[in-house]
């Protein structure tokens, strides 16, 4: 065997089986430890159970930069599940095949087994599971998840998107990045897979279609562009939260996300600025969270020179789950205490009013029409 051939790491016994068909095709056995292994950039195939072979990995990859690791593979102990999980793109889609194919049972056998999917024909579906509820979920994405074989996404929306079968697999990954989970939907259906990439809302607002979209632009490998991909819609925060309030988005309005994490602040608030001087009703996604305090705090404060103090605020928390709550205040009386990551923020425009319900709430509406529009 070459001295380029990948390093193997059995990490359960279990996995035995699934190494040796590895051995026969393509990898040297390897004592080294993983930390030599990453250090002296070797191709590497871990076989064992995803979560301790992580565990395991982490302390390895400490002060290391993504770009200098060479492709790193992770197979389950049953060689059923192929997830590439370090390494640069075309590199590490290279030793996924290689793995895939020393794993299939058609590679050995003449008679290849039915139930193993051809290469190529699997599908990525990013779903939107809308707010919550699954009354507000559309029939079209219940019935992607329950076609689908590998589920990915946060843990909090897979667990919102469930209950599954024994035989569905969940790759809930809050460990990854946005960007590397679309890629392990593409890897997977690349090897036939049909996949599910769960959003909560829409799945195209600040959520992971994007990423796969982006994912699939980014290569020009045949396997992964054949997948066949659909993007299913959700009902998004703004619209849940708007309708319980009344109709505060019913003329022009725009959505912002708060989040620097992936954008500066100074973009941030341009767009505040152009949208207030514009009147547009804002519905602000991510207004704040514990690793971003300060930033809503700094958006109330613009948007208070440029609206009238009595200008309506709805705030939107956990709409469509058990514990809803929308509260109707104004701008002036606001405060960023009581606004946190599960709320959504809908700030009105110059036209947007709200009166007393009889259940003490308030209606709040934004009228389709300008005093000043021309007749006809
Ligand atoms: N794709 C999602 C948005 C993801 S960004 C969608 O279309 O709704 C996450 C932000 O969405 C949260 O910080 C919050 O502002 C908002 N959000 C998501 N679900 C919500 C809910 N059920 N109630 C209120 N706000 C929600």
């Amino acid at each position: 065997m070459s001295a380029l051939a990948p390093a193997l790491l059995i990490r359960d016994a279990r996995g035995r089986d699934t190494a040796e068909r590895l051995y026969a095709r393509l990898a040297e056995a390897s004592d080294a430890t993983l930390s030599d292994i990453i250090q002296d950039r070797r191709p590497c195939i871990i076989v064992g159970e995803i979560d301790t072979s992580i565990l395991a990995l982490a302390p390895a990859l400490i002060d290391r930069r993504p770009e200098e690791l060479a492709p790193l593979v992770f197979v389950s102990c049953d060689g059923e599940l192929v997830v590439p999980l370090l390494g640069s793109g075309a590199e590490r889609a290279e030793l996924t095949r290689r793995v895939t194919r020393a794993l299939d049972p058609a590679s050995t056998s003449a008679q290849p087994l039915e139930t193993s999917p051809a290469p190529g024909s699997g599908r990525v579906g990013v779903v939107g599971l809308g707010p919550g509820a699954l009354e507000l979920r559309a029939p079209v994405v219940t019935q992607e998840l329950e076609q689908a074989q590998d589920i990915l996404g946060y843990t909090t929306y897979v667990r919102m998107a469930g209950p599954f079968r024994a035989d569905q697999r969940i790759l809930d990954s809050d460990n990854r990045c946005e960007m590397d989970r679309a890629r392990m939907a593409l890897e997977l259906a690349a090897q036939g897979r049909r996949v599910v990439v769960v959003s909560s809302g829409d799945p195209g607002v600040f959520a992971m279609a994007t990423a796969v979209v982006e994912a699939l632009d980014e290569t020009d490998d045949p396997a992964w562009r054949s997948v066949d991909l659909a993007i299913l819609p959700g009902i998004s925060a703004a619209q849940a939260v708007a309708a319980r309030a009344g109709a505060p988005l019913g003329h022009d309005f725009c959505v912002l996300s708060l989040s620097d994490n992936l954008k500066p602040w100074s973009q941030i608030e341009r767009r505040l600025e152009h949208a207030a001087a514009a009147d547009l009703v804002i519905a602000l996604y991510n207004p704040s969270s514990k690793a971003r305090p300060w930033q809503l705090a700094h958006a109330l404060e613009l948007l208070r020179r440029h609206r009238a103090p009595a200008t309506p605020v709805v705030l939107g928390r956990d709409v469509g789950r058990p514990d809803e709550r929308v509260l109707t205040t104004t701008l002036d009386e606001v405060q960023p205490e009581q606004v946190d990551m599960r709320t959504l923020v809908i700030i009105g425009s110059s036209l947007t009013r709200q009166f007393p319900r009889t259940d003490g709430g308030a209606w709040v509406y934004t009228p389709r029409w300008y005093p000043q529009a021309p007749a006809g």
